[in-house]
């Protein structure tokens, strides 16, 4: 036999059994953004490595070491998205949706990281994440948040927490840095090998450190607030005030930060305590920057990103009822030869009178025992039955899998009839 081909490291397929709670989550998500006015967009997940440059910045993770780049044929560098905000302001840039208009839009697919895979880490993950763009009120902040906290709800989740805070502007996170950078520079060795790099590239980065060891030093650090330009204090006092009218639990962390560079003002994290180390299942925050940064005029914006693997995972953890639906309503079971080139044809008949009709056909060669056996197995209520008898007789003999009622013999239409019912349950 030759080799099996192994998939690439940190790359999952998701299995028809974990179908229908991925399914769920992602269907619960859409029919939410579509509640609050978000519209869809759907994007490439290769772009030109520029944009993630120039939006994420050079210096973080993500950008120094995450991302699959590579020359395309032509020369054109390219890189797999590592996520998708950069790409939803390149489109709606590209595309005039800014002109003169503001746009609240959500999109889902692959996301694609170099890290280290473990439980909750993949190199292939996915996300459903929101943006609106065009809007500068601490209001959509906490919309998104009251969203979010919504979808936990409908999805089950009961064991998340809302940790909030702002990073402010730029100009007000000047000042902040330089004092962060000769705190943990006096105590340089303490740090570990991340944080020293961070030490030079972005100080505000080692309080996102995942590392145990550092995390005296960093509950020991000087504190943001005392550096918060007024409008962003004002603007972030707003929102704990809006959550708290809607019966939204938050928890103010003064060391909360963000990955990518793009980031002002609010920033929060949905985490738990029941996935281990990868407790962070939803993050977001403001990118007022980001806009302009990427070539268009001035426009304030706000969004989140979260991660499909990770919601799953919780849901399950939280014993979110995945009562799987059987796959189909009828399965055919045919006895030889012309009874199976017959059973195509009636259940070809029968998917067109009874729209959205779920009906299998087996392995006709099987034998009509073990066909018996899977039309049990596949949770089907009934099992067409197809022999001599019923060709001869232009019908179908309909069994009911699930209930003691004697077997019927019927026509085609008299079938649709009792399969009917079953699809509108
Ligand atoms: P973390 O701190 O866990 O690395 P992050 O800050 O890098 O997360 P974001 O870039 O904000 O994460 O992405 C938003 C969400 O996407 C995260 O909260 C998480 O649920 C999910 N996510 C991010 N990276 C991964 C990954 N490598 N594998 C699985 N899910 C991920
Ligand atoms: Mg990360």
């Amino acid at each position: 036999m030759a080799d099996l081909i192994q998939p690439v490291r940190g790359m999952n397929d998701v299995l028809p059994v974990d179908a229908p709670l991925w399914e769920r989550v992602e269907d619960t998500g859409a029919e939410l953004f579509a509640a609050y006015g978000y519209q869809r967009i759907r994007l490439p997940v290769l772009e030109r490595t520029e944009l993630f440059s120039r939006s994420i910045g050079e210096l973080t993770d993500i950008v120094s070491k995450e991302m699959y780049t590579f020359d395309d044929r032509d020369g054109e560098r390219v890189t797999l998205r590592p996520e998708a905000t950069a790409g939803v302001v390149r489109a709606a840039l590209g595309n005039g949706l800014l002109h003169n208009q503001q746009q609240k839009l959500w999109c889902s697919g692959p996301m694609f990281r170099r890290e280290k895979p473990q439980k909750g880490r993949y190199r292939q993950f996915h996300q459903l994440s929101v943006e609106a763009l065009g809007f500068a009120e601490p209001e959509i902040d906490a919309e998104l948040i009251a969203l979010t906290a919504r979808l936990w709800k409908k999805l089950g989740l009961a064991s998340v927490t809302l940790e909030l805070n702002s990073i402010g502007t730029p100009q007000s996170r000047a000042g902040y840095k330089k004092t962060l950078t000769e705190y943990f520079d006096a105590h340089r060795g303490a740090l570990d090998e991340d944080s020293l790099q961070r030490l030079e590239r972005n100080p505000l980065r080692i309080l996102d450190s995942k590392n145990p060891r550092m995390r005296e030093l960093i509950e020991r650090a000087p504190l943001f607030g005392d550096y918060l330009d007024d409008e962003s204090r004002a603007h972030i006092a707003r929102v704990p005030q809006l959550l708290a009218d809607v019966g939204v639990a938050f928890k103010l962390n003064p060391r909360l930060v963000r990955g990518l560079d793009y980031y002002t003002r609010t920033v929060f994290e949905w985490v738990t305590d029941r996935l281990g180390a990868q407790s962070t299942i939803c993050a977001g925050g403001r990118y007022d920057g980001l806009v302009a940064q990427l070539g268009g005029r001035d426009t304030p914006a706000v969004g989140f990103a979260l991660g499909i693997e990770r919601v799953v995972e919780l849901a399950r953890a939280d014993g979110a009822d995945v009562a799987e639906p059987p796959v189909v309503d009828a399965f055919l079971v045919a006895a030889g030869d012309e009874a199976s080139r017959y059973g195509f044809k009636v259940v070809e008949e029968l998917r067109d009178r009874v729209p959205g009709l779920k009906v299998a056909i087996g392995s006709p060669a099987a034998g009509f025992k073990a066909q018996l056996r899977r039309a049990d197995k596949s949770g089907a209520r009934f099992a067409l039955i197809v022999g001599e008898t019923e060709v001869a007789a232009g019908r179908v003999s309909v069994k009911p899998l699930r209930a003691d009622e004697p077997q019927r013999l019927v026509t085609t239409a008299e079938c649709a009839g009792l399969l009917a019912p079953v699809r509108s349950v």
